[in-house]
């Protein structure tokens, strides 16, 4: 991987290069920042950069045999420690190789789905950091050798205290990544001996050109994800693997509305087992979307009427919901769904969630005539 494969992000970038280019590298690093931060992208890039045997000013040449090897994930020179679910067999290289190919923005909950295991309990038990100590005693060859920890939130303290004691005694040439996106649950001794950089989500104006060139997609999708998904790189890519959802997106809102207005509860019923039999990216799109209207609903009614990013039918239907419903309710509403996320990511039925939204939304009406 490369610094042209993140767009913006040049005050990150300027300082890992100038710190390589100086010799002045320090010996241990955390990455952290929001769900769907580049953070893992950069410690890989990082990584690529130092050891390449062709770098420029700019970038890794991405041709020499080490460029070449870290982008197939084949290089030993990086030892990649993850989380894994307790009492369940440790996945292969191999595994955690593959998720890194395709979901490289992705957090705990996407790894524990892509290893298709209900048992939610990660952890890094203490005998990684036993590997770590014997990874960076061994006789590999190459300028650098780097240890990437990926949420390291997850090593318990006593795989925390061993992990603290390696990097206490720094040997030469080891560079240490921790990539995390919860240090509230670093061991704080830990996180004193780390150089802490905090990776922000992509800018607007970057996930365009991001999602432009990866996918092909029509420009009113592109405006609509790039609004709905405020930087999350990791929610960008499915709801661009997802488009399609989009085109029905906006009258699932509307029939939806409808029934929770007119109290219609056995409709109530159908639609909540009808979005919780949607695939789970395709829910939490749809939940996306739904805070995206609810957040312009508020924006419609307080007058900001040019700051709604919607289309033209969009915006007639807000002017119409937001005079029949109970405003100061509505962030309340969101929170809520913004918490619905989490239940759906952890695969809890998500049935009785849309039943009881529903209702909630229900009384979130007034009286009026839809
Ligand atoms: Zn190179």
């Amino acid at each position: 991987m490369q610094f042209s494969l993140i767009k913006g992000f040049r005050y990150i970038k300027r300082n890992i290069i100038n710190k390589v280019l100086n010799n002045n590298i320090f010996h241990s690093y955390l990455f952290f920042g929001k769900k769907g931060n580049p953070s893992l992208s950069f410690v890989i890039i990082f990584s690529t950069y130092v050891n390449c045997t062709n770098k420029s000013i700019l970038d890794s040449c991405g041709t020499c045999y080490s460029c070449l090897s870290i982008f197939n994930f084949n290089n030993s020179s990086i030892f990649f420690i993850f989380p894994f679910i307790k009492n369940n067999p440790i996945p292969s290289i191999k595994k955690w190789k593959n998720f890194l190919h395709s979901e490289v923005y992705g957090n705990s909950f996407d790894w524990i789905n892509y290893l298709n295991l209900n048992n939610k309990n990660l952890t890094i038990p203490l005998e990684k950091s036993k590997d770590i100590f014997k990874y960076i005693n061994s006789n590999i060859e190459s300028k650098y050798k780097i240890v990437i920890i990926w949420l390291p939130e997850y090593m318990n303290a006593h795989t925390s205290n061993s992990v603290l004691k390696i990097i206490e005694e720094p040997s030469k040439n080891v560079i240490f990544f921790l990539v995390s996106l919860n240090i509230s649950k670093i061991l704080p001794t830990l996180l004193s001996r780390l150089n802490i950089i905090n990776v922000s989500l992509f800018k607007d104006k970057y996930i365009n050109l991001i999602i432009s060139d990866r996918y092909n997609l029509k420009n009113n999708h592109i405006f609509q994800i790039t609004n709905i998904s405020k930087g999350n790189l990791n929610k960008i890519i499915k709801l661009s693997k997802n488009v399609n959802f989009f085109n029905n997106s906006f009258n699932y809102f509307i029939e939806w509305m409808r029934v929770c207005y007119s109290h219609d509860f056995l409709n109530i019923v159908e639609y909540s087992f009808f979005f919780s039999k949607m695939k789970k990216e395709v829910q939490i799109s749809f939940l996306s979307y739904i805070v995206f209207m609810f957040r312009n609903i508020l924006l419609y009614n307080f007058y900001y009427k040019d700051l709604c990013n919607i289309s033209n039918s969009s915006r007639r239907f807000l002017k119409k919901i937001s005079k029949i419903l109970y405003l100061n309710k509505i962030e309340i509403l969101i929170s809520k769904i913004e918490k619905m996320y989490l239940f759906i990511e952890r695969n809890v039925n998500s049935k009785i969630i849309y039943l009881n939204l529903s209702l909630e939304i229900s009384f979130t009406f007034k009286n009026n005539i839809f």
